[in-house]
């Protein structure tokens, strides 16, 4: 997506999770507040994504984002194509449940990351259900 016509330069070095933040960290600053699914899932998007790139989130937050994101944009999400993950770019316009385009801007980066990057961001996370067993069968 460009935007409003900026373009960002990434490599094989750049962190995803932590770009993702800080482009979704942008918007949920610019909302003006004026539509619930922008004002309040902005800030939910940021605070989870905040938590997965500290190693303090779980694979529920994964979800979670998704969820999130949903409620600001229902249905398919426009994102680009992937060759290597076998992906066909689904063509813009956004679905919207906001006024205007700073409340799917926030979620943009998320998706685009997270469809693209998936492995970025499991390799953060915990995963739910881990139980560690002893060898006498007892968890701990
Ligand atoms: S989507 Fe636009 S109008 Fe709605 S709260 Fe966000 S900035 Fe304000």
């Amino acid at each position: 997506m460009l935007g409003s016509g900026a373009i960002m330069v990434m490599d094989h070095t750049t962190d995803i999770p932590r770009a993702a933040l800080t482009l979704t960290r942008f918007y949920a600053h610019e909302s003006c507040g004026k539509c619930t699914p922008c004002r309040e899932g902005g800030t939910w998007l940021e605070r989870i994504l905040s938590r997965i790139v500290d190693g303090k989130g779980t694979d529920a937050d994964l979800d979670q984002l998704f969820e999130v994101g949903e409620s600001i944009c229902p249905g398919a999400f426009p994102h680009a194509s992937s060759s290597k993950l076998g992906l066909a770019a689904t063509p813009f316009p956004y679905r919207m449940n906001t006024i205007c385009f700073v409340g799917p801007s926030a979620y943009a980066p998320i998706h685009s990351a997270l469809t693209l990057f998936r492995d970025e961001f499991e390799s953060r996370v915990t995963k739910r259900h881990r139980i560690p067993v002893t060898s006498s069968g007892a968890t701990s």
